[in-house]
């Protein structure tokens, strides 16, 4: 009961709900086709050369490390970090689940880290990953697990949106998103400000202040970037792909350890899609999970606040109902 209250708090508060802690999910798993629309197969040829440009350019910055100082290389790894939380912590479960709320000086600076991964804007993001959840390995979920492991990998940016995913996607309510200042800036100067943060100033910092060549600080801010998309997306691949399903064996999402220990903290993700609403996104907290520890120590220094979790024994009655153990039958393709 006082869970209905909260997801209708929710519903008010942000226009959306990401789900209970009973784990009843808005997730529809049917996968109506509408005769009239074939599935859309169209190459943005654009974005290929860009992923093309982006990848073969990190195995030359990768040749090219080894004339770089070690303060570029660290500078590298911490902005990576960085940059990847402030699409964990940012625009997953702040914005997309609202797991937790946070105050304008953290918001600020998650959204500047999170224009460091250069993911495209908040908005945009939060919009896909609402799809995904709420409509998971269907024609109208961006990253369809079902065609395959390249396309929901990175094939999924190289080709036209499924029309579901732009006909249901406007089931999607995005108010909450759009009453964000923080995000309204975002996407406002977002063409000036993407290059600026992934690219440019990580390129000067290290010439400017260590003497590193422009070049190279060039060439780590590229293969930083590079590592940190394809890390982002092992979520999408890896966790939906292989795994355990101790949570809800009739969804595909999985318990990926490989993909906690990569992406801080995101690879639980059969509980993730079971209990989208809890900030840890785990109920191990940190083990293998930076992002939760940096929400906590938000939480201490008064910047991040009502952080949603789910209950032992919720955990437990799902488990029972439709976990591993369960009778219920498993997922399959
Ligand atoms: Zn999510
Ligand atoms: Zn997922």
């Amino acid at each position: 009961m006082t869970e209905e209250i909260e997801k209708k708090k929710d519903i008010q508060a942000n226009g959306w709900s990401a789900g209970d802690r009973n784990g009843n999910i808005p997730h529809e798993k049917t996968n109506e086709r509408f005769p009239d629309i074939k599935p859309s197969m169209q190459i943005i040829w654009k974005n290929v050369i860009i992923m093309s440009y982006i990848h073969l350019f990190s195995v030359y910055a990768i040749v090219q490390l080894r004339h770089c100082f070690l303060k570029t290389l660290l500078f590298g790894f911490i902005t990576g970090f960085f940059s990847e939380l402030g699409v964990t912590a940012g625009a997953h479960r702040l914005w997309t689940h609202r797991s937790y709320k946070a105050k304008l000086p953290l918001r600020t600076f998650l959204m500047i880290i999170n224009t460091l991964a250069l993911q495209n804007s908040i908005f945009d993001w939060s919009r896909d990953h609402r799809s995904h959840h709420k409509y998971s390995e269907t024609d109208a979920d961006p990253h369809n697990a079902r065609r395959g492991f390249f396309f929901c990998h990175i094939g999924w940016l190289m080709v036209r949106k499924h029309p579901d995913v732009i006909r249901k996607g406007k089931n999607i309510p995005l108010n909450d998103l759009l009453d964000d200042p923080v995000i309204a800036f975002q996407r406002k100067y977002f063409l000036v400000l993407a290059p600026l943060c992934c690219f440019i100033i990580p390129s000067i910092i290290p010439w400017y202040f260590w003497g590193e060549t422009l070049w190279n600080g060039y060439c780590i801010s590229v293969l930083r970037y590079c590592c940190v998309l394809n890390i982002t997306w092992t979520v999408n691949s890896f966790a939906h792909l292989f795994g355990d399903r101790p949570y809800d064996r009739t969804i595909h999402p999985a318990e990926n350890y490989f993909v906690s220990l990569a992406a801080i903290g995101e690879g639980f993700h059969n509980y993730h899609h079971t209990f989208p609403s809890d900030y840890s996104t785990s109920e191990y907290g940190y083990r293998l999970n930076p992002t939760t520890a940096f929400i906590d120590l938000m939480a201490f220094i008064g910047q991040a606040y009502d952080r949603k979790s789910t209950t032992k024994n919720a955990i437990q009655s799902r488990m029972k109902r439709t976990g591993k153990y369960s009778d219920i039958k498993e997922a399959g393709w």
